[in-house]
Protein backbone atom coordinates (compact mmCIF):
# COMPACT_ATOMS: atom_id res chain seq x y z
CA UNK A 1 0.00 0.00 0.00
CA UNK A 2 1.65 3.73 -0.77
CA UNK A 3 -0.24 6.90 -0.70
CA UNK A 4 0.82 9.90 0.91
CA UNK A 5 -0.05 11.86 4.35
CA UNK A 6 0.89 15.33 5.30
CA UNK A 7 2.89 15.45 2.19
CA UNK A 8 5.25 12.59 3.13
CA UNK A 9 5.16 9.47 0.55
CA UNK A 10 4.84 6.31 2.18
CA UNK A 11 4.68 2.95 1.74
CA UNK A 12 4.24 -0.67 3.10
CA UNK A 13 6.28 -2.02 -0.03
CA UNK A 14 8.67 -5.15 1.01
CA UNK A 15 11.10 -6.46 -1.83
CA UNK A 16 11.63 -10.22 -0.10
CA UNK A 17 14.73 -12.09 -2.05
CA UNK A 18 13.86 -15.92 -1.77
CA UNK A 19 16.49 -18.21 -1.25
CA UNK A 20 18.60 -19.89 1.45
CA UNK A 21 21.88 -19.26 0.73
CA UNK A 22 22.19 -15.27 -1.03
CA UNK A 23 18.60 -14.61 -0.09
CA UNK A 24 16.07 -13.28 2.77
CA UNK A 25 15.00 -16.96 3.53
CA UNK A 26 11.34 -17.46 2.82
CA UNK A 27 8.95 -15.23 3.32
CA UNK A 28 6.43 -17.16 6.50
CA UNK A 29 3.61 -16.05 7.84
CA UNK A 30 5.44 -14.42 10.11
CA UNK A 31 6.64 -11.40 7.68
CA UNK A 32 3.27 -11.37 6.42
CA UNK A 33 1.69 -10.98 9.89
CA UNK A 34 4.42 -8.09 10.21
CA UNK A 35 3.81 -6.35 6.57
CA UNK A 36 -0.28 -6.16 7.94
CA UNK A 37 0.74 -4.58 11.03
CA UNK A 38 2.30 -2.21 8.87
CA UNK A 39 -0.76 -2.02 6.38
CA UNK A 40 -3.35 -1.63 8.46
CA UNK A 41 -2.13 1.43 10.08
CA UNK A 42 -1.30 3.23 6.33
CA UNK A 43 -4.43 2.17 5.70
CA UNK A 44 -6.33 3.96 8.53
CA UNK A 45 -4.28 7.18 7.21
CA UNK A 46 -5.06 7.27 3.89
CA UNK A 47 -9.09 6.11 4.19
CA UNK A 48 -9.75 7.97 7.48
CA UNK A 49 -13.28 5.50 8.78
CA UNK A 50 -13.38 3.84 5.99
CA UNK A 51 -13.28 -0.08 6.50
CA UNK A 52 -11.11 -2.54 4.61
CA UNK A 53 -11.61 -5.67 3.21
CA UNK A 54 -8.27 -7.41 3.42
CA UNK A 55 -8.08 -10.02 0.22
CA UNK A 56 -5.31 -13.36 0.57
CA UNK A 57 -4.48 -16.17 -1.76
CA UNK A 58 -5.35 -19.47 -0.45
CA UNK A 59 -2.34 -20.65 1.01
CA UNK A 60 -1.30 -22.86 4.11
CA UNK A 61 1.01 -19.73 4.78
CA UNK A 62 -1.69 -17.55 4.64
CA UNK A 63 -4.24 -19.77 6.65
CA UNK A 64 -1.47 -20.34 9.57
CA UNK A 65 -3.09 -20.14 13.14
CA UNK A 66 -1.51 -18.59 16.19
CA UNK A 67 0.26 -20.94 18.45
CA UNK A 68 -2.28 -20.33 21.52
CA UNK A 69 -5.21 -21.12 19.13
CA UNK A 70 -7.26 -24.51 19.50
CA UNK A 71 -6.52 -26.57 16.37
CA UNK A 72 -7.69 -30.19 17.25
CA UNK A 73 -5.03 -31.58 14.71
CA UNK A 74 -2.36 -30.03 17.19
CA UNK A 75 -3.63 -32.50 20.28
CA UNK A 76 -2.64 -35.00 21.84
CA UNK A 77 -5.47 -37.53 22.83
CA UNK A 78 -3.57 -38.72 25.70
CA UNK A 79 -2.20 -36.29 28.71
CA UNK A 80 1.16 -35.54 28.01
CA UNK A 81 3.68 -33.53 29.54
CA UNK A 82 4.17 -29.71 28.82
CA UNK A 83 7.73 -28.58 28.21
CA UNK A 84 8.76 -25.08 27.43
CA UNK A 85 10.25 -26.05 24.36
CA UNK A 86 6.50 -27.03 22.98
CA UNK A 87 5.87 -24.96 20.18
CA UNK A 88 2.24 -24.40 20.91
CA UNK A 89 0.78 -23.90 23.95
CA UNK A 90 -3.07 -23.39 23.88
CA UNK A 91 -5.46 -21.17 25.35
CA UNK A 92 -8.14 -22.40 28.12
CA UNK A 93 -11.55 -21.94 26.73
CA UNK A 94 -15.09 -22.57 27.50
CA UNK A 95 -18.21 -25.24 26.42
CA UNK A 96 -21.59 -24.59 26.81
CA UNK A 97 -23.05 -28.29 28.48
CA UNK A 98 -26.26 -29.99 28.17
CA UNK A 99 -28.32 -27.77 30.65
CA UNK A 100 -26.74 -24.66 28.65
CA UNK A 101 -24.24 -23.61 31.45
CA UNK A 102 -21.37 -21.93 30.01
CA UNK A 103 -18.58 -23.87 31.90
CA UNK A 104 -14.75 -23.09 31.71
CA UNK A 105 -12.46 -25.58 30.44
CA UNK A 106 -8.46 -25.61 30.91
CA UNK A 107 -6.51 -27.02 28.85
CA UNK A 108 -3.56 -27.78 31.01
CA UNK A 109 -3.07 -29.09 34.57
CA UNK A 110 -0.34 -29.33 37.30
CA UNK A 111 0.69 -33.08 38.76
CA UNK A 112 2.93 -34.03 41.62
CA UNK A 113 1.82 -37.80 40.79
CA UNK A 114 2.32 -39.50 37.64
CA UNK A 115 -1.70 -40.00 37.50
CA UNK A 116 -1.38 -42.09 34.11
CA UNK A 117 1.41 -44.66 35.76
CA UNK A 118 -1.11 -45.04 39.40
CA UNK A 119 -4.17 -45.78 36.82
CA UNK A 120 -2.10 -48.77 34.92
CA UNK A 121 -1.21 -50.28 37.78
CA UNK A 122 -4.68 -49.77 39.83
CA UNK A 123 -6.51 -51.26 36.52
CA UNK A 124 -3.72 -54.15 36.34
CA UNK A 125 -3.82 -54.65 39.90
CA UNK A 126 -7.78 -54.87 40.60
CA UNK A 127 -7.70 -57.30 36.86
CA UNK A 128 -5.29 -59.82 38.97
CA UNK A 129 -7.85 -59.03 41.78
CA UNK A 130 -4.37 -57.59 43.95
CA UNK A 131 -4.68 -55.35 46.86
CA UNK A 132 -4.43 -51.82 46.02
CA UNK A 133 -3.22 -49.44 48.33
CA UNK A 134 -3.96 -46.03 46.91
CA UNK A 135 -1.49 -44.09 49.50
CA UNK A 136 1.54 -46.83 48.77
CA UNK A 137 0.77 -46.06 44.80
CA UNK A 138 0.32 -42.29 45.51
CA UNK A 139 3.95 -42.42 47.33
CA UNK A 140 5.21 -44.42 44.63
CA UNK A 141 4.38 -42.47 41.91
CA UNK A 142 5.41 -39.32 43.24
CA UNK A 143 7.36 -36.79 40.43
CA UNK A 144 10.35 -35.51 42.02
CA UNK A 145 9.28 -31.63 40.66
CA UNK A 146 5.77 -30.88 39.91
CA UNK A 147 5.08 -31.06 36.04
CA UNK A 148 2.56 -28.84 33.93
CA UNK A 149 0.64 -31.40 31.39
CA UNK A 150 -1.84 -31.14 28.49
CA UNK A 151 -4.98 -32.38 29.63
CA UNK A 152 -5.72 -34.93 26.13
CA UNK A 153 -8.21 -34.48 24.01
CA UNK A 154 -10.21 -37.79 25.19
CA UNK A 155 -10.61 -35.91 28.68
CA UNK A 156 -11.77 -32.64 26.93
CA UNK A 157 -14.58 -34.74 25.18
CA UNK A 158 -15.96 -36.45 28.32
CA UNK A 159 -16.12 -33.10 30.10
CA UNK A 160 -18.30 -31.87 27.64
CA UNK A 161 -20.25 -34.60 27.41
CA UNK A 162 -19.39 -36.02 24.33
CA UNK A 163 -17.27 -39.42 25.25
CA UNK A 164 -18.61 -41.91 27.54
CA UNK A 165 -16.12 -41.76 30.54
CA UNK A 166 -14.50 -44.90 29.94
CA UNK A 167 -15.42 -45.29 26.05
CA UNK A 168 -12.14 -44.48 23.94
CA UNK A 169 -11.68 -42.53 20.32
CA UNK A 170 -9.34 -43.54 17.90
CA UNK A 171 -6.99 -40.33 17.77
CA UNK A 172 -7.73 -39.42 13.93
CA UNK A 173 -9.10 -41.62 11.14
CA UNK A 174 -6.15 -42.41 8.26
CA UNK A 175 -4.50 -40.37 6.21
CA UNK A 176 -6.18 -40.50 3.06
CA UNK A 177 -9.52 -41.07 4.68
CA UNK A 178 -12.22 -38.36 4.52
CA UNK A 179 -14.01 -37.89 8.44
CA UNK A 180 -17.36 -39.54 7.95
CA UNK A 181 -19.37 -39.46 11.11
CA UNK A 182 -22.08 -40.96 9.80
CA UNK A 183 -20.28 -44.11 9.39
CA UNK A 184 -18.46 -44.15 12.62
CA UNK A 185 -20.41 -42.24 15.65
CA UNK A 186 -18.03 -39.58 16.55
CA UNK A 187 -15.82 -40.13 13.88
CA UNK A 188 -12.61 -39.98 16.03
CA UNK A 189 -11.18 -37.51 18.58
CA UNK A 190 -9.90 -35.03 16.20
CA UNK A 191 -12.97 -34.51 14.09
CA UNK A 192 -15.18 -34.88 16.91
CA UNK A 193 -13.27 -31.52 19.10
CA UNK A 194 -13.08 -29.73 15.71
CA UNK A 195 -16.23 -29.76 14.88
CA UNK A 196 -16.81 -27.88 18.71
CA UNK A 197 -18.38 -23.82 18.29
CA UNK A 198 -14.88 -22.93 20.35
CA UNK A 199 -13.19 -24.68 17.93
CA UNK A 200 -14.96 -23.68 14.87
CA UNK A 201 -14.57 -20.13 15.61
CA UNK A 202 -10.66 -20.48 15.76
CA UNK A 203 -9.94 -17.43 13.08
CA UNK A 204 -6.23 -17.89 11.83
CA UNK A 205 -3.34 -15.13 12.62
CA UNK A 206 -3.95 -12.62 9.60
CA UNK A 207 -7.63 -12.89 10.14
CA UNK A 208 -7.52 -11.88 13.92
CA UNK A 209 -5.06 -8.75 13.23
CA UNK A 210 -7.70 -7.88 10.46
CA UNK A 211 -10.42 -8.12 12.55
CA UNK A 212 -9.21 -6.61 15.95
CA UNK A 213 -8.31 -3.04 13.89
CA UNK A 214 -12.07 -3.10 12.98
CA UNK A 215 -11.29 -4.40 9.54
CA UNK A 216 -12.69 -7.67 7.51
CA UNK A 217 -10.20 -10.34 5.78
CA UNK A 218 -11.39 -12.98 3.11
CA UNK A 219 -9.59 -15.73 1.04
CA UNK A 220 -9.69 -15.61 -2.63
CA UNK A 221 -10.87 -18.64 -3.95
CA UNK A 222 -8.58 -21.21 -4.79
CA UNK A 223 -7.20 -21.80 -8.60
CA UNK A 224 -8.83 -19.07 -9.46
CA UNK A 225 -5.97 -15.95 -10.10
CA UNK A 226 -8.07 -14.33 -12.27
CA UNK A 227 -10.69 -13.23 -9.44
CA UNK A 228 -6.97 -11.28 -7.87
CA UNK A 229 -6.31 -8.16 -9.58
CA UNK A 230 -2.67 -8.31 -8.24
CA UNK A 231 -1.72 -11.32 -10.10
CA UNK A 232 -2.22 -8.97 -13.30
CA UNK A 233 -0.40 -6.45 -11.95
CA UNK A 234 2.39 -8.57 -11.11
CA UNK A 235 2.80 -9.74 -14.43
CA UNK A 236 2.85 -6.10 -15.61
CA UNK A 237 5.57 -5.28 -13.76
CA UNK A 238 7.70 -9.02 -14.53
CA UNK A 239 6.62 -7.77 -18.09
CA UNK A 240 7.97 -3.90 -17.62
CA UNK A 241 11.10 -5.61 -15.90
CA UNK A 242 11.37 -7.72 -18.73
CA UNK A 243 11.36 -5.26 -21.39
CA UNK A 244 13.86 -2.85 -19.83
CA UNK A 245 16.22 -5.85 -18.89
CA UNK A 246 20.25 -4.96 -19.11
CA UNK A 247 21.24 -8.34 -16.88
CA UNK A 248 21.80 -6.21 -14.09
CA UNK A 249 20.79 -7.56 -10.66
CA UNK A 250 20.79 -3.90 -9.65
CA UNK A 251 18.48 -2.59 -12.86
CA UNK A 252 16.30 -5.55 -12.14
CA UNK A 253 15.35 -4.10 -8.26
CA UNK A 254 15.30 -0.71 -9.33
CA UNK A 255 12.94 -1.74 -12.39
CA UNK A 256 10.74 -2.99 -9.85
CA UNK A 257 10.68 -0.35 -7.51
CA UNK A 258 9.75 2.33 -10.71
CA UNK A 259 7.12 0.27 -11.90
CA UNK A 260 5.21 0.06 -8.48
CA UNK A 261 5.86 3.41 -8.26
CA UNK A 262 4.81 5.05 -11.26
CA UNK A 263 2.32 1.98 -13.08
CA UNK A 264 0.17 4.67 -13.99
CA UNK A 265 2.99 6.96 -15.82
CA UNK A 266 4.40 3.43 -17.09
CA UNK A 267 1.57 1.56 -18.29
CA UNK A 268 -1.69 4.26 -18.93
CA UNK A 269 -3.83 5.89 -16.81
CA UNK A 270 -5.56 4.08 -13.60
CA UNK A 271 -3.88 0.70 -14.65
CA UNK A 272 -4.51 -1.13 -10.94
CA UNK A 273 -8.64 -0.11 -11.51
CA UNK A 274 -8.75 -1.73 -15.16
CA UNK A 275 -7.35 -5.00 -13.20
CA UNK A 276 -9.24 -4.74 -10.39
CA UNK A 277 -12.88 -3.82 -12.11
CA UNK A 278 -11.70 -7.21 -14.82
CA UNK A 279 -11.16 -9.16 -11.88
CA UNK A 280 -14.18 -7.81 -10.23
CA UNK A 281 -16.50 -8.61 -13.18
CA UNK A 282 -14.55 -12.25 -12.96
CA UNK A 283 -16.12 -12.39 -9.22
CA UNK A 284 -19.34 -10.93 -10.16
CA UNK A 285 -20.18 -13.64 -12.91
CA UNK A 286 -19.06 -16.88 -10.55
CA UNK A 287 -21.54 -15.18 -8.20
CA UNK A 288 -23.96 -15.32 -10.79
CA UNK A 289 -24.07 -19.33 -11.28
CA UNK A 290 -21.51 -18.52 -14.25
CA UNK A 291 -18.42 -21.16 -15.21
CA UNK A 292 -15.49 -20.53 -16.29
CA UNK A 293 -16.76 -20.16 -20.05
CA UNK A 294 -19.30 -18.40 -19.48
CA UNK A 295 -17.43 -16.29 -17.20
CA UNK A 296 -14.80 -15.32 -19.84
CA UNK A 297 -17.41 -15.45 -22.49
CA UNK A 298 -19.13 -12.41 -20.37
CA UNK A 299 -15.76 -10.25 -19.91
CA UNK A 300 -14.79 -11.02 -23.69
CA UNK A 301 -17.94 -9.24 -24.52
CA UNK A 302 -17.63 -6.54 -21.85
CA UNK A 303 -14.18 -5.55 -22.84
CA UNK A 304 -15.17 -5.50 -26.60
CA UNK A 305 -18.15 -3.54 -25.75
CA UNK A 306 -16.33 -1.02 -23.33
CA UNK A 307 -14.31 -0.52 -26.09
CA UNK A 308 -16.39 0.35 -28.78
CA UNK A 309 -18.55 2.73 -26.65
CA UNK A 310 -15.33 4.86 -25.91
CA UNK A 311 -14.18 4.43 -29.98
CA UNK A 312 -14.40 7.56 -31.20
CA UNK A 313 -17.41 7.91 -34.17
ZN1 LIG B 1 -12.23 -38.81 11.67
Amino acid sequence: MRGTVNGIEITSRVIFLPGNSNGDGYWTNIDLTIQLKDVIPLFNELHPDCIGIFAFDQSSNHKDMADDALVASRMSSGVTEYKDTNKYRFRDTTFTDKEGRVKAQPMYRTETVNMEGVKKIVATRRAKQQPVSFEDLMNQYRLPRAREVFRGTLILLRERGLLDKNASLRKVCPSGTVHDPAVRPGCCAEYLLSQQPDFLAQKNILETVTFEAGHLFTLYPKYHCETNWIERQWGAAKRYSRMMCDYSFYTLTSRIHEFLDNDEVVHGPKINRRYYNLAYRYIDAYRKGKDVMEADEIIRKFSREYRSHRRAV
